[in-house]
């Protein structure tokens, strides 16, 4: 029998007391699945990191493997280097290495511009130790220049010292092929994996995915706008859709699955089984 894909699921850190009670419970739903690690948020600007350093430690109590996320809008270098310090007495192994977004109201950027230069700085202070995983934009960043310096730009990453990526979801299966052709052709070969965004609440995703430039194809739109607040409808078609775009990316390649779970169990449950991943 051939070998089932892996698949990796994302959590963010709960805020309130009430929140961590039931991430508890979503995570140990999920881990029967067989995933091959859990990663878990970081608010911009370093304001989860205990939240985040709490979460991966539970699971890592847990038997299973978690990478924090890590961004470095507003960082020093220092403070990179504590994060290290201890990520490193957690037992952590892989990190998902972001630039990420200056919260508003922060007006000092930090010590570094770009993911690229956090990349280069874990790999210069603690050389091969971390599996380093960083972000790629099917549908473009919203801030690139062009599609081909966000490319580029990805490839800086890679060169940086990158190991794998995770990409921002999207629903167009095209756009994550051509991105891939694109990423190969300017020399990348890390594994480039889908980013997965299940579709719980239509409005709340519209919303979202205005922020994070990821596209909502017309028709997609236009049928979740004909169900109205018939709230089975959406979630059936929505995993319609779902299991659909991934069945198309398993069988042109995808290397494995990432699932954003925004910490509900039941739809990423869903799809798991209905594309055949659980272990
Ligand atoms: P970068 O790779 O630095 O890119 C940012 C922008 O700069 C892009 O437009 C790129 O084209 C451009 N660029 C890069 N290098 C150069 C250069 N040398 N010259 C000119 N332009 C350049 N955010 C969080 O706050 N916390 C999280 O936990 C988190 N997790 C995420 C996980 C995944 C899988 C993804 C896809 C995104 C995540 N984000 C998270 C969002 C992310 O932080 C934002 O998308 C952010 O705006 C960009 O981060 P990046 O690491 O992709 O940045």
């Amino acid at each position: 029998m051939s070998k089932k894909l892996d698949f990796s699921l994302e959590f963010f850190p709960p805020a309130t007391a009430e929140g961590v009670e039931k991430l508890r419970a979503v995570r140990s739903e999920l881990a029967v699945l067989g995933p091959d690690f859990f990663s878990v948020t970081y608010g911009a600007g370093g304001s989860t990191r205990d939240r985040t350093l709490q979460v991966v430690r539970e699971i890592r109590e847990a038997g299973i493997e978690a990478a924090p996320h890590l961004s470095c809008i507003g960082a020093t270098q220092q403070s990179i280097r504590d994060h290290l310090a201890e990520f490193r007495s957690m037992g952590v192994k892989r990190i998902v290495a972001l630039r990420g977004d200056l919260p508003s109201g922060m007006a000092d950027p930090g010590e570094f511009r770009y993911a690229s230069e956090l990349v280069g700085f874990i790999r210069q202070e603690t050389g091969d130790e971390f599996f380093l995983e960083v972000a790629s934009y099917p549908e473009v960043h919203p801030q690139a220049r062009s599609y081909d310096a966000d490319v580029r730009a990805f490839a800086n990453k890679v060169q940086a010292g990158a190991n794998s990526s995770i990409t921002q979801y999207f629903y167009n299966a095209d756009a994550y092929f051509s991105f891939v052709d694109a990423a190969r052709k300017a020399g990348v070969t890390i594994p480039i994996v889908p980013g997965i965004m299940p579709i719980a609440s239509f409005s709340k995703l519209a919303r979202f995915s205005e922020s994070c430039g990821a596209e909502i194809p017309q028709w997609m739109r236009r049928r979740f706008e004909g169900f109205g607040d018939d709230a089975e409808a959406i979630r059936a078609f929505g995993l319609d859709v779902v299991t659909r775009l991934c069945e198309q990316l398993i069988s042109g390649g995808a290397p494995s699955l990432h699932f954003y779970t925004l910490n509900q169990a039941g739809m990423t449950r869903e799809l798991v089984h209905r594309l055949g991943l659980a272990k």
